[in-house]
């Protein structure tokens, strides 16, 4: 899996690099829009991150230029959030995005999902290990820890809780109350949105581990509950 960086900054270029080798890709970096239409016209490349700020040509007008006449995936890197309307949307037609800061294990883990969705070769050791995941939560609650398809989630105190309470009965809802009785039992100094944050940070580092997969699910109005599969 070749897979084509266009940034300019080399710090963010260099933490991108080196996620994407560790997932085994072959990974091609360029500075300016003009380096990297030599590049692609040199040999082809199976996707292509792309910053939207950069030097010489936008990153949209870019993408427009890389992919005439080839199919290739992109993924932007971007400083707003307000932008993924355009990015993700037919004028531009993007895979995917990441907004700076992001974590470079995490834009990896993106590059896999959008090459697997696009059907993008079998090769390559990233590609082939996330096409085979190992299924659901494994809960050891006597070391108060807990597995996500193999990995190891790396929890707060409240995080822990909350994922063993709604663990403990996959599929039934339980509510914010319930959860708050739980998991904070008397604690003073929780509101009423301390659930959500909480549930919230627990998405993300799920997101981490599998991008796809939001096996929490939020019922309005009465709580929440959680997919094992
Ligand atoms: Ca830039």
């Amino acid at each position: 899996m070749r897979i084509l960086l266009v940034e300019d900054e080399s710090a963010i270029a260099d933490t991108v690099l080196y996620a994407l080798r560790a997932e085994g890709f072959e990974a091609v970096h360029c500075l300016t829009g003009g380096e990297a239409l030599r590049e692609v016209a040199r040999a082809p490349f199976d996707l292509a991150v792309l910053d939207i700020g950069l030097p010489d040509i936008g990153g949209f007008a870019l993408c427009r230029e890389l992919r005439r006449g080839r199919d290739l995936p992109v993924i932007f890197l971007t400083a707003q959030n307000a932008e993924a309307d355009r990015i993700l949307g037919l004028e531009i037609g993007a895979d995917d995005y990441v907004t700076k800061p992001f974590s470079p294990r995490e834009l990896a883990t993106r590059v896999r999902v959008v090459l697997r969705r696009a059907g993008v070769g079998n090769g390559g050791a990233g590609v082939a290990a996330a096409a085979d995941p190992e299924p659901g939560f494994a809960h050891d609650p006597e070391g108060k820890r807990i597995r996500y398809r193999g990995q190891a989630l790396d929890l707060t105190r409240y995080e822990y809780g909350l994922l063993a309470a709604l663990l403990q009965r996959p599929g039934a809802v339980l509510s914010r109350a319930q959860l708050m009785d739980r998991v904070w039992g008397d604690a003073l100094d929780s509101g009423d949105r301390t659930v959500d944050t909480h549930i919230k940070t627990l998405r993300a580092k799920l997101r981490e581990v599998d991008a796809e997969a939001d096996p929490i699910r939020t019922h309005r109005g009465l709580g929440y509950s959680l997919d094992n599969g």
